[in-house]
């Protein structure tokens, strides 16, 4: 299988998304599996290239045919639009955050015009791009409104763990009205063509319900029996293998030791604090994020989009210390995703 083209965008040039990014150049083996380009501040990436020794060259280019990609070079979109002498490490700025964004749009444009196979989004800071004057929750939601999607959702990936969730980035009061059965049936179709894609060829998938033991028989609620249960239903009807509503308390018990290979979460907590459970670990010795593994992927989009699910980590930005883990997984995911949809989607021309 021909290996695809794989955009990784910069993220916030004072986060640690240059280092992850040489890192993962540098050791993560990724011109054996696909061929990658950054797209970003090429002078950027050169300097974290220099400051962490890394044995490769920077490239900057202008069009993505331009690129050879040669394994000792690693070939950048340039924008260039990063003043080094402005740029302060760690810093939350409107220069940071006008890059960031201007690379994720960027990348947005070369995979809906088909220069690219699949984007890897690395961290931006919300902060930033708001001073910029980019008003998103993050790039769940520029990718959508630039791709003009309405339907869409985020997948949350990491070990056995693959949860869905039907609202994400709203207040928890306006999520529970958001629960409704033709939305929780849109997802579990996103997740069940995403659990196929990753190849798992008849994947069951466990719904969460809303409220304490999904309801409890109307004593605590009315929404696992009004929208989840006839969502479900519908998902069976259709063929799905769906179950639920699964009291959310012991449903991602389950998932985690293989039981469900996609879980359901009905708003953002229920769903990311057992996939970071399973993905984070904090040493409480020298107080900080040991482990941020976890892959972010947004379904529904015309085109593919995997991301680390972790943060800028302002607090050890430019020390040369954070772990590429997430960046080569979330890699990893795009790639497979890009093989299949080339393989299945006869419009996709390239
Ligand atoms: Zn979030």
């Amino acid at each position: 299988m021909e290996r695809p083209i794989i955009a990784i965008t910069m993220g916030d040039p004072a986060g640690i998304g240059p280092e992850i990014i040489v890192k993962s150049f540098r050791d993560g083996g990724l011109h054996a599996k696909c061929q990658p380009l950054v797209v970003g501040d090429a002078a950027t990436i050169a300097r974290m290239a220099k400051q962490l020794s890394a044995p490769l060259t920077v490239r900057a280019i202008q069009e993505v045919r331009e690129a050879s990609f040669d394994p000792q070079v690693i070939e950048v979109v340039d924008l260039d639009n990063v003043d080094a002498d402005q740029l302060e490490m760690g810093k939350v700025s409107a220069m940071s955050g006008a890059a960031a964004f201007q690379s994720v749009k960027k990348t947005i444009e070369l995979a809906l015009s088909e220069e690219v196979d699949a984007t890897v989004t690395s961290p931006i800071n919300k902060e930033s791009i708001n001073l910029a004057g980019h008003h998103y929750a993050g790039h769940t939601e520029i990718y959508a409104e630039f791709t003009g999607t309405e339907k869409f959702a985020m997948l949350l990936v990491e070990q056995n763990l693959r949860v869905i969730h039907v609202t994400t980035h709203v207040p928890l009061r306006q999520a529970c009205d958001l629960v409704k059965k033709d939305r929780v049936l849109d997802v579990i179709r996103l997740l069940h063509n995403a659990c196929v894609q990753f190849g798992i060829e008849q994947p069951r998938i466990g719904v969460a319900g809303l409220n304490p033991h999904a309801g409890d028989g109307g004593l605590f609620g009315t929404e696992d029996e009004e929208e989840i249960s006839p969502a479900v239903q519908m998902a069976q009807a259709e063929g799905y293998v769906a179950e639920g509503p699964v009291p959310p308390d012991t449903l991602f018990a389950k998932a985690v030791q293989g039981y469900y290979d996609g879980c359901v979460a009905m708003y953002h907590d229920q769903g990311h604090i057992p996939f970071k459970m399973v993905g984070f670990k904090w040493n409480n010795e020298t107080k900080t994020m040991e482990s941020v593994k976890g892959v972010n992927i947004t379904l529904g989009l015309p085109i593919i989009r995997t991301s680390v699910d972790h943060g800028t980590a302002f607090e050890i930005a430019g020390q040369g210390i954070a772990s590429e883990d997430a960046l080569n997984l979330a890699i990893d995911y795009a790639i497979p995703m890009a093989q299949n949809r080339k393989k299945h989607d006869s419009s996709y021309s390239r």
